[in-house]
């Protein structure tokens, strides 16, 4: 259960050994992700300047200034 995933911009589930399609802007960090990665539930998602931020209703705020990339 702990290495369950789920593909932050398509909000399906990640499985091992099956390629998942990530749009090239957001293997770069450009674009926010839209689903959170441990449950697949879909996040606020707000850009800001310098960043953006998402927040799920259960996992909490996932910053891309904590993330190290823009
Ligand atoms: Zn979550």
């Amino acid at each position: 259960m702990a290495d369950e995933r789920y593909n932050p911009f398509t909000g399906r589930r990640v499985v091992a050994g099956v390629g998942d399609s990530t749009p090239a802007a957001a293997q770069l960090g450009l674009e926010p992700p839209r689903f959170c990665e441990q449950c697949g539930r879909r996040m606020v998602v707000q850009v800001s300047p310098d960043g953006w931020w998402a927040k799920c209703s259960r996992h909490g705020v996932l910053d891309s200034t904590l993330l190290g990339r823009r």
